[in-house]
């Protein structure tokens, strides 16, 4: 306890949410929308929300809001609609026009709902509707410590004084500030060294107003403003996200070397994004609000839900991997569900212990996979031909294996999940192939010039293997998902054997 301050009266609840930010609020809001005869506390040490990162949201995420939450009409309404993932790429020099760069993105809304959020605005609004559902969230109030046990005891301070809450089961939301895992020393690293630094502008040069028709009808005058816009270079990529009411997030992620000295100050941070011509345009009348950063991005857990001491994480307070195909919100929208479930099958009875070991060695399965599309890629990531194929892979991967599953509901059905971890080991070994094979194809290219070769005057609306998407969601058998998974694998080898032809020409001409 610190010097000269009481303990105020200890209360007891149900489940005690240590953090009221995205993963807090839709998990209390979610268990009282679940069981309303659960106790649900959330302690939160801000009175008013900020801006963060975490703005775009991808399918599994937009489902779970819709499905879960209801929250359609309310994202329409108060937040934006996305129009997709859209890359942009540029010569080696980064000179050139943005109606010359190569693109990759939809020429129309996508078929899935996805947002784009201004995390302020949305954790503001959830604030309400967590008290709306019956929650108790206490603002101001910062945790100090936990003791596991039965019941857990979580010492908070504010205003000077601390209070004891004790809980059936605490779960962790407390963001980067990981408050459980320092507690029972349960970090890992993870071998993805990638640092950030982003910020909000206004009076960007507005991408759906641009002079010259030709370049909107390429992509039939779709809204490019609300896709989550990407110029790509070898080891990095810069981000336009729209946040609504003129304030577009632009930031920048990559290797670590590829950040000056002080990119994390608002001149380092200009000086940067101006060395790319396109973006320089964009930003030209544009106004910086604010910097921030983050010098190493990814971190794991070991454990993210206990059945037996009845202790989750969720978000980031549990782990993270990188924001290139946006997974954060998808991750606490699996947990969430997942923490849910565990608590509503403990309060009918049920002796979760064994059950919640399942959940996590299938969470921890799907961190794995998830690290395999971002690890050892970064240099790819500049090449419109090598992204042409690493998208296609990576969406009707996503689309097949994940987003069906989550639709039907298969990361809560037990025997699915055993078997997705029984199976980990050759779901893994398939994807790290294809990890491999794009990683090579970026330094074989990179090595003999056709990296850059296509750079220029292309488009490509990603849309080469959409001819299952209408079935994802539908309930289809598990034979149907594997032949769709081989029918992947082969057109994804069949659109990248170039890169590797004159490997082969090469090999023939030894032989002979
Ligand atoms: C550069 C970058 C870009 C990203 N882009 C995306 C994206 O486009 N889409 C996406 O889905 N994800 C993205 N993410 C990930 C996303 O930001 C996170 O997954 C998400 O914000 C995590 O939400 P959270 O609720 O777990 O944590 P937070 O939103 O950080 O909430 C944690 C809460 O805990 C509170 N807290 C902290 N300490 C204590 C304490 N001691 N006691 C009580 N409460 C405490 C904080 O005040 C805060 O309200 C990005 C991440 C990075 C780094």
């Amino acid at each position: 306890m610190a010097p000269g301050s009481t303990v105020r009266a200890v209360n007891k609840v149900d489940v005690a949410i240590l953090g009221g930010g995205l993963a807090g609020n839709l998990l209390a809001r979610q268990l009282r929308r679940t069981r309303d005869d659960l106790s649900v506390l959330v302690v939160e040490p801000s009175h008013e929300t900020s801006w963060k990162v975490g703005e775009s949201t991808v399918e599994i995420a937009s489902d779970y809001l819709v499905r879960r939450h209801g929250l359609s009409a309310y994202l329409y309404d108060r937040q934006l609609p996305k129009n997709g993932l859209r890359f942009f790429f540029d010569t080696p020099d980064k000179d050139a026009d943005l109606f010359e760069m190569s693109e990759l993105g939809s020429d129309h809304l996508p078929l899935f709902p996805t947002f784009q959020l201004d995390r302020a605005r949305f954790e503001a609004d959830l604030r309400v509707m967590t008290r709306a559902a019956g929650a108790e969230l206490r603002e101001g109030e910062t945790v100090r410590s936990i003791e596991p046990g039965t019941p857990h005891r979580v010492t908070v301070r504010s205003d000077g004084q601390e209070r004891a809450v004790e809980a059936r089961w605490v779960v962790d939301c407390t963001g980067r500030a990981r408050v459980l895992s320092r507690t029972l020393d349960s970090g890992t690293e993870v071998d993805h060294g990638m640092a950030a630094v982003w910020g909000r502008f206004s009076n960007v040069v507005d991408l759906d107003a641009m002079p010259n028709a030709a370049w909107r009808g390429r992509v039939r005058w779709t809204s490019r403003v609300l896709s989550t816009n990407h110029f790509c270079y070898p080891g990095y990529w810069i981000w336009f996200i729209p946040l609504g009411e003129g304030v577009i997030s632009v930031g920048v992620v990559g290797e670590k070397a590829i950040f000056p000295r002080g990119a994390r100050t608002p001149e380092g941070f200009l000086a940067f994004l101006r060395e790319h011509a396109a973006v320089k345009a964009l930003l030209e009348p544009a106004e910086l609000l604010d910097v921030h950063g983050f010098s190493q991005l990814a971190y794991g857990t070991k454990q993210f839900f206990d059945g037996e001491r009845r202790l989750a994480m969720v978000g980031d307070a549990a782990a993270f991997l990188d924001p290139f195909y946006s997974p954060g919100s998808d991750f606490i929208s699996v947990q969430n569900d997942i923490v849910t479930d565990l608590i509503r099958r403990d309060a009918a009875g049920e002796d979760v212990g064994a059950l919640a070991g399942d959940f996590d060695r299938f969470m921890q399965m799907r961190f794995e996979a998830t690290l395999l599309l971002y690890q050892q890629q970064y240099k790819a990531l500049g090449s419109f031909d090598i992204m042409s194929a690493k998208w296609n892979y990576d969406l009707a991967t996503y689309y097949n294996l994940w987003l069906d599953d989550y639709m039907g509901d298969k990361h809560l059905d037990p025997r699915h999940v055993r078997a997705q971890v029984r199976r980990k080991k050759f779901i893994l070994e398939a994807l790290a192939a294809f990890r491999d094979r794009f990683r090579d194809m970026a330094a074989r290219t990179l090595a003999d010039g056709r990296y850059h070769r296509h750079n220029l005057g292309m488009y490509n609306p990603g849309t080469n293997l959409d001819w299952f998407w209408r079935e994802v969601g539908t309930g289809r058998t598990r034979r149907r998902q594997n032949e769709v998974t081989a029918s992947i694998f082969e057109a994804i080898e069949q659109q990248t054997a170039w890169a590797f032809e004159a490997d082969r020409r090469g090999t023939a001409r030894k032989q002979a």
